[in-house]
């Protein structure tokens, strides 16, 4: 028995991390909010906010867009989320 978590195939499909190029929500930055966390998109690369920041833009991102897989834009944690399995991995 293994619990070693597994990660899901939209995960295992990202081969090159898209990186947040600006620290900041892109959706509350344009209406003047505040956010908590940051959250990159893996497929299109817009860095949004978490599910902790009053917007949770990276959510309604994905279920507006369908792109499954974020990664955390916090300095010093590596890891990724899928949205659509609810899949944890750390790089
Ligand atoms: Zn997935
Ligand atoms: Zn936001
Ligand atoms: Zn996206």
């Amino acid at each position: 028995m293994s619990t070693e978590p597994i990660a899901c195939q939209h995960i295992l499909d990202v081969k090159e991390l898209k990186l947040a190029k600006e620290y900041v929500c892109e959706e509350c930055i344009q209406s003047g909010s505040t956010w908590l966390h940051l959250r990159t998109c893996q497929t299109c690369g817009v860095t949004l906010c978490c599910d902790s920041s009053p917007n949770k833009h990276a959510t309604k991102h994905f279920y507006r867009t369908g792109h499954p897989v974020v990664i955390s834009a916090e300095p010093g944690e590596q890891w990724l989320w899928c949205y659509a399995d609810s899949s944890f991995a750390e790089y």
